[in-house]
């Protein structure tokens, strides 16, 4: 059975380009409640360990470096069938192949700045979840 929750950053270069709040607005009036949220900064150690399954990838290097480069939001979704509504509201990690109206068409500026995470399945949306977020943190 699907999972009602997912987990979603906001890149280092859209949270810098104050875009914040466009996306959050469109996240709500997609269906989907606030479970947690904050701004935090990852260390190129977290930014590693967050993305170690792409680590022999050859963009690993880069997009730790990026993603540890700046503030960041993190936050906890709800909504029914929640990784999958989000993964089609972000659109495609290529915001080249993004369809129209998603975040990542909209906001990305490249495939690797490409404007928001978002987890890509129940397992990975609670360890995510988990990476950034207390219990005393989630309402
Ligand atoms: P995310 O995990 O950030 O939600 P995704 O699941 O759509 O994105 P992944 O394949 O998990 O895509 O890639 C993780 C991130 O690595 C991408 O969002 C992007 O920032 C970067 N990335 C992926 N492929 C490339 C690539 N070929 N070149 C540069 N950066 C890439
Ligand atoms: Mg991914």
């Amino acid at each position: 059975m699907a999972g009602k929750q997912t987990f979603t950053m906001i890149k280092p270069s859209t949270f810098s380009a104050n875009h914040t709040g466009a996306i959050l607005k469109m996240i709500n009036e997609a269906g989907f409640t606030l479970k947690a949220m904050k701004i935090t900064k990852l260390s190129a150690e977290q930014a590693g360990a967050f993305y170690e399954v792409h680590k022999e990838r050859p963009f690993y290097a880069d997009l730790v470096q990026f993603m540890s480069s700046g503030p960041i939001v993190a936050a906890v979704l709800e909504k029914e069938n929640a990784v999958e509504d989000y993964r089609k509201l972000i659109g495609a990690t290529n915001p080249a192949n993004a369809a129209e109206g998603t975040i990542r068409k909209l906001f990305a500026i490249n495939l690797q700045e490409n404007a928001v995470h978002g987890s890509d399945s129940d397992e990975n949306a609670i360890i995510e979840s988990d990476f950034f977020f207390s219990k005393t943190e989630r309402f």
